[in-house]
Formats: structure tokens, sequence, C-alpha cells
């Protein structure tokens, strides 16, 4: 069922919906930017829909409304504690096609892996997608080849055409909102080339995965790569997290324990009690990602593999370092293996 719905009509179906629901969106921050008088977009509650930027890609996905950079997981004092409280309301997220693939990854590390992240369950738990329609992508876009342009797992769907949203509603528990509202034919489409086109490279085997590891190719990030982290806190599928016990000046046993998103770009991240620290430069640490973005996720879980070709570190890196060209890396530097190892045999 589809409909178009002028702004001031979606403003009261905002209204109505917000009784129910927080509503989240990409929004755009003026002078926030990294640099001095630049904008940035970030998600955050919206409550009108002109508070909606629909004509960029948000710098930051939407994983932060469901797992917030910072959030406080229980309080304590000297002899007991208490959960932090979950919003009341339910939550209803305008997502693209990336982020909603995204969330899907995020379900099974925290949901699918052993276990279930009682924190972010009670987040997802609560959550109705409003897919917004991406057609066109941006110049760091390389959803299509990740296979993740797409998806059905959408409760309603939004295309902006002037000051009017087309909208298809696919959830029935919606429908009440739109009554009387002008009856419209709309289906989202989907972006169906990138401007970037990656094809991931197969790692056969052990051997030329621990040959890969190895390889020099990773040498050249110990320069370029400053091990800032801005990479990952942008990635729509990071899921890392630390524990920090903030205590309060007037009593220091009585405090806050906080989750905080972690990096493992950043060095000391794979530090262990004694002092043993797995990935010590930042080449190490490089791999790590790109393996684990683009083999190690897809072998645990034998589906896809973990990016979603959202471009979002590739636009983030202050020192210019893009996935897709460190993935066609690997492939040559792969390809270079294969060849040395075929020609021992
Ligand atoms: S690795 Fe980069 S392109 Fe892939 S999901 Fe993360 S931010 Fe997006
Ligand atoms: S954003 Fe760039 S410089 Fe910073 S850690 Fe990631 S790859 Fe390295």
């Amino acid at each position: 069922m589809g409909y178009k719905v002028n702004f001031a009509k979606v403003n009261e179906i905002f209204d109505a919906l917000s009784k129910e629901y927080d509503i989240y969106a990409p929004k755009l921050f003026p002078n926030e930017g990294r640099y001095s008088e630049t904008d940035i977009v970030r998600y955050d509650r919206v409550t009108k829909v002109e508070d909606i930027v629909f004509d960029k890609k948000s710098d930051y996905p939407a994983k932060e409304v469901l797992s917030p950079i910072t959030e406080t997981i229980f309080y304590f004092t000297e002899d007991e504690w208490r959960e932090s409280k979950a919003t009341s309301k339910k939550i209803m997220i305008f997502m693209r096609p990336c982020d909603v693939n995204a969330m899907e990854h995020q379900n099974k590390i925290y949901l699918q892996n052993g276990f279930e992240d009682f924190f972010y369950k009670r987040m997802y738990e609560k959550v109705k997608v409003v897919l917004m329609e991406c057609k066109e992508g941006w110049d760091t876009c390389f959803c299509v080849s990740m296979n993740s342009n797409k998806t059905d797992n959408y409760s309603l769907a939004v295309r902006k055409e002037d000051n009017d949203l087309l909208v298809e509603v696919k959830d029935d528990a919606f429908k009440p909102y739109f009554e009387g509202v002008e009856a419209n034919d709309f289906t989202p489409e989907f972006i169906e080339k990138n401007e970037v086109e990656l094809e991931v490279p197969e790692i056969k085997n052990k051997t030329i995965l621990n040959k890969l590891k190895q390889h020099p190719m990773w040498q050249e990030y110990n320069s370029r790569c400053i091990s800032c982290g801005a990479c990952t806190i942008a990635c729509s599928t990071c899921t890392c997290f630390t524990t920090t016990d903030i205590t309060y000046n007037e009593n220091a046993n009585v405090g806050e324990r906080r989750r905080t998103s972690a990096s493992c770009q950043v060095e000391g991240f794979s530090l262990m009690a004694g002092g043993h620290e797995f990935r010590t430069t930042t080449a190490d640490r490089m791999r790590y990602k790109v393996l684990h973005k683009f083999h190690d996720y897809k072998v645990r879980f034998k589906d896809s593999h973990m990016c979603v070709g959202c471009g979002r570190c590739t636009s983030r890196c202050p020192e210019f370092i893009s996935i897709t060209a460190t993935v066609k890396k690997m492939a040559k530097a792969i390809e270079e293996i294969e060849n040395e190892v075929n020609a021992n045999e």
C-alpha cells in the first residue's frame, strides 16, 4: 500500500507517532564537522520531516541509535547495583539499505554469536525501520559489490519528492496513520551500479591466508595510518567496545559502568594482562581489520562479508586511506602468492 503525503501531513503523522515512538534520522549539525566551518550529518531524534537530511549520506551510521558510542550499562553503590533503564518508547529509524544490512550483521554479532547482548537486544526489539530509498549513492559507496544495495527488511519505505514523501506501508500497524491520505503506487527502487566497484578476492586455503598475513603490502600502513580509529568509529558494522567505571567525585565507591566504542586500529586494543600485545604495529592492525571485514566474518558465519560497502571509513580517514584500494592491493598480493605456491608445486 502506497501514499503521497505532503510535509504538513507528514509532520502531523510524526506528532501522532511520537506518542509511541522516538523517531531517529540523519540530521545536519552545522559547524560541527572535523574542520572549521564544516557540517556533519549524523543520527539524532527528529520531530519534523524538514529535520531529515535526504540528499547526503550520513557521515556516521544508523548503528549509533542501537549501539551508541557511549552508554551507561549499570549504576553502582558500595553494596548494590542496578541496570540502566532503556527508553520506554519504541524506536523508528530512517535508514538506507546499507545501514539495514549492517544492522543484520550487528544482530549476528550481538545476538547469534553464542550469547545474547542484553543491552543491544532491548533496543533492537523496539526498532521499526523506515527505508530511505537510495538510487544514486555517493563517491565512496560500493554497496552493490557487497550485495548490500537492497533489502526488504522494513516497515515503511520513503522517497522524497520536493515537499512530499512517497511512502510504502508494508507493516499493517502503520496503516491507521495514513487514513484519508492520497494513495500512490510507490515501492522503493535500489541502486544497481556504484561509481566504485570491488571484487573481493577469495582466500582459498590456510597456506594462502598465512602467507598473506606476512605479505609486505601491509607495511605501507606503518607510515600512512596514524591509528586514530576514525574509520572504525564511522563503520556501519564495527561492534567492539570497552568498559570503563566512572566514579563520582563525592564518593569514589559510587558510580556507573559505561560501555564505549573501541577501535582495533588504536594502539593497545589487543593489550592483555601481563603486557602481551597481539598487534603492535599499524600494519598488523590494518591487516586485522581488513581480513575481519573481508574474510574472517564470512568464515565464521558462512554467509556474506561483514563490510556493507557504505564507504564511510574511506570518507572519514584523515590520511585518505581507501578501503576499496586496500582490498584491491590485497587481491594483487593474493594473486602473487597463488602464483608462487603454484610454481613451487
Ligand atoms: S569497512 Fe568501511 S565500507 Fe565497509 S562497512 Fe565499515 S565503514 Fe562501511
Ligand atoms: S581512519 Fe585512517 S588513519 Fe585513522 S586508523 Fe583508520 S585507516 Fe588509520
